[in-house]
């Protein structure tokens, strides 16, 4: 019998293996996809275009139900390193509002006491080290240094955005993975677990998907396979196969932005800054550019939290859907007029002349009509799943999990990724991924 399995090599489960790796302890990662190298796609020319889902042979969404929400749109990246090969290493800690609303315990282990660094600054800490010693705000672009002075000098408490991320010269960039240093041996490709049992001689069975072979047994298991997939497996281990639909929360983060076709020159290398956090829009404030064509083009965009309140429904059953019932709708409604009003102050704040509909107006629309009014800003939405911030849905301390990340019903079985988090808040959630990680592997036995 095996000591640990870890399921899914992404973000969550590379981390989990790091860590336990760390502590030598014996250990398999089980990932449904193939291995196709370890680069971040953005660190490579040739394979930057796979950020895009419709071009990237790995995507596999979690449902395939088009016109719902979560429809095709959002999805694995199903290959070693999952989602963290993708990711641009925005690393913004969970605002302390909505920190405030976790179990104590997680809080203070996240932020630390008496000084005492907690996990966000060790993680911050490694990501640093990783880069090469170079602070995560330290400005990437002569842009980036010259748009935060700029947006700091009306008033905007702005600095280049947090990123985990080295830059490799023409344009190009990695992020940080976890999985650049795991020991292949470790790894075992297309192994998709289907199923967690509970052996009556003690330990788990992992049923996988091509089914013939011998399941794997382990003494313990930690749960790395995404949010939705994480659901899936608690849901079977803790209810069986025959089962009525049962019901999950997740949240999202919400977008809107804004562009603008600018006249100009900027570097391969995109600049974004960080311009604060909004209270009323629940969003953090993100102003990039980038070249476009013969110019530059201006994103200032929005994300915010999907309220709690508002939270979409997983049902778990024969086939999982998720659904957003009216009063969720109207609440992420309300989210997207409070990011308008935010966007709307800074158009006004920078003296752009700006276009606002407020229907639902996509990315590549506003593109085109951004690109057709050069000097206008045109405002663009992010339906909700777009943004492959899934999170919530198994929290620590909640029905299913308890404040270390164990799994109530089923001892020896641990959960990792973003599906622990409590609350979102606005933040991207990779940096507390990455510190969780961390904190559920301190607490296994
Ligand atoms: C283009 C892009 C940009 C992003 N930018 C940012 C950012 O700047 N900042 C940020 O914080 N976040 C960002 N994210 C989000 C971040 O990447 C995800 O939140 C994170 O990767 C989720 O980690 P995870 O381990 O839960 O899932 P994943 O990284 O998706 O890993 C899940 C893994 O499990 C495997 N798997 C699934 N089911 C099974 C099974 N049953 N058996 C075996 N294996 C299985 C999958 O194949 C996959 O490899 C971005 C995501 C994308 C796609």
């Amino acid at each position: 019998m095996l000591d640990t399995a870890v399921i899914g090599s992404g973000m969550a489960g590379t981390a989990v293996a790091t860590e336990l790796e760390r502590l030598g302890r014996e250990y398999i990662v089980l990932e449904a996809g193939p291995h196709q190298g370890r680069a971040h796609i953005a660190a490579d020319e040739g394979s930057a275009h796979l950020a895009d889902p419709a071009q990237d042979p790995a995507f596999t969404p979690f449902l395939a139900q088009p016109g719902t929400p979560y429809g095709p749109l959002s999805g694995y990246r199903r290959r070693v390193g999952g989602r963290s090969l993708y990711w641009r290493g925005i690393c913004l800690r969970i605002e302390d509002d909505a920190l405030r609303e976790w179990p104590a315990e997680v809080r203070r282990a996240l932020l630390g006491t008496d000084g005492e660094p907690g996990l966000y600054a060790r993680t911050e800490a490694a990501l640093r080290a990783w880069s090469g010693g170079t602070r995560l705000t330290q400005a990437r672009t002569e842009t980036e240094e010259a748009m935060a002075k700029e947006l700091a000098g009306l008033g905007y408490p702005a600095v280049p955005t947090p990123r985990a991320i080295r830059t490799l010269g023409q344009g190009r960039w990695e992020a940080y993975s976890p999985v650049t240093g795991l020991p292949s041996e470790r790894i075992r490709t297309g192994h998709r677990v289907s199923a967690v049992r509970k052996r009556a001689e003690g330990g788990y069975s992992l049923i996988l998907d091509d089914g013939d072979g011998p399941a794997l047994d382990a003494r313990h298991i930690v749960l790395c396979a995404g949010t939705v997939g994480n659901i899936e497996l608690v849901d079977g281990l803790v209810h069986g196969q025959h089962r009525e639909p049962r019901r999950y929360s997740l949240v999202d983060h919400v977008a809107c932005g804004m562009l603008v076709v600018e006249d100009g020159r900027h570097g391969a290398m995109e600049s974004s800054v960080h311009a604060g956090f909004d209270a009323p829009s629940r969003s953090n404030l993100i102003v990039e550019r980038q070249r476009h064509g013969s110019g530059v083009l201006m994103d200032a965009w929005a994300m915010g939290e999907q309220p709690p309140e508002a939270a979409s429904t997983v049902l778990v059953g024969d086939r999982t859907s998720i659904v957003l019932e009216p009063p969720a709708l109207a609440a992420l409604d309300e989210v997207r007029r409070e990011q308008r009003n935010l966007l709307r102050e800074f158009a006004r704040r920078t003296g752009l002349k700006a276009r606002f509909r407020e229907e639902y107006v996509s990315f590549d629309e506003a593109l085109a009509q951004a690109e057709a009014q050069p000097g206008t800003a045109v405002v663009y939405d992010a339906t909700i799943g777009e943004l492959d911030h899934e999170s919530g849905g198994l929290p620590l301390d909640g029905e299913h999990v308890d404040v270390a990340g164990h799994l109530r019903e089923a001892p020896g079985v641990a959960v990792a990724g973003p599906c622990l988090i409590p609350r979102a808040g606005a933040a991207n959630p990779s940096l507390t991924t990455l510190a969780l990680a961390r904190y559920v592997v301190q607490h296994m036995s």
